[in-house]
């Protein structure tokens, strides 16, 4: 992120993702082997808000697997009884919508929230270049752009459709892309990622797959 010298390191993606022991059935572990990069102080104090806000954002999105269910009833319950402020901010004006999986065909009765794009954004970035940082051993300075596959672009009745739709066709088009990845991470249940070498327009992407279901498409150099 910067150039300053690091006076630790942080967690990528954040540590609150990964449960804990005591939340897990015994012997189970998901906190092998987590991905560790040097961290000015700054940087690192500045985006512990914004690890809060993505656990919340990811543990609550239908999506996401089991470990994100028991990872909400367990760490996210833990801090919203110390700390309702966020939780609440996020809650507020909840739209009610039906979700229907395309695959089973079950309805969801449920509430769709506004989400904080630049504090959304803020977090990817952060864990995009670090991830960079730790699989390159470079840093990359250039632009990056984050793209959730995991929201929909609009409620809106009329505009929304159809950005939604060309929303989904890039999710398709990204699922395609990296079908045949290798995948990087030791606690694929709750994060792995995958690497593709870049094209003229775009020095390289990565995707995220955070719960397995809650899935980013990053570009690095992105022109445009
Ligand atoms: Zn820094």
């Amino acid at each position: 992120m910067c150039d300053k010298p690091a006076e630790g390191v942080e967690h990528v993606p954040p540590r609150c993702l990964f449960p804990e022991k005591k939340d897990l059935p015994e012997g189970v572990d998901l906190r092998k082997q987590l991905i560790t990069v040097p961290a000015c102080d700054e940087h690192n104090t500045s985006k512990s808000q914004d690890d809060e806000y993505l656990l919340y954002l990811l543990v609550i999105n239908l999506p996401a697997n089991e470990t994100a269910k028991n990872q909400f009833l367990t760490k996210a319950m833990r801090s919203i009884e110390r700390n309702p402020s966020l939780i609440n901010k996020i809650m507020a004006n909840p739209h009610p919508v039906v979700a229907v999986d395309k695959e089973t065909g079950q309805a969801h009765h449920t509430v769709a929230v506004k989400i904080d794009d630049a504090r959304l954004d803020s977090a990817l970035d952060h864990i995009a270049r670090a991830l960079y940082f730790h699989h390159f051993k470079a840093q990359w300075l250039g632009n990056v752009r984050t793209q959730p596959d995991f929201l929909l672009s609009s409620l809106d009745p009329e505009k929304g459709q159809e950005r939604n739709k060309l929303g989904e066709h890039m999710v398709t088009a990204a699922d395609q892309l990296f079908a045949d990845k290798e995948f990087h991470g030791a606690n694929p249940d709750v994060f792995k990622y995958q690497i593709l070498e870049g094209t003229e327009n775009v020095h390289m992407l990565m995707r995220l797959h955070f719960y397995n279901g809650c899935r980013v498409s990053v570009f690095f150099g992105a022109n445009g």
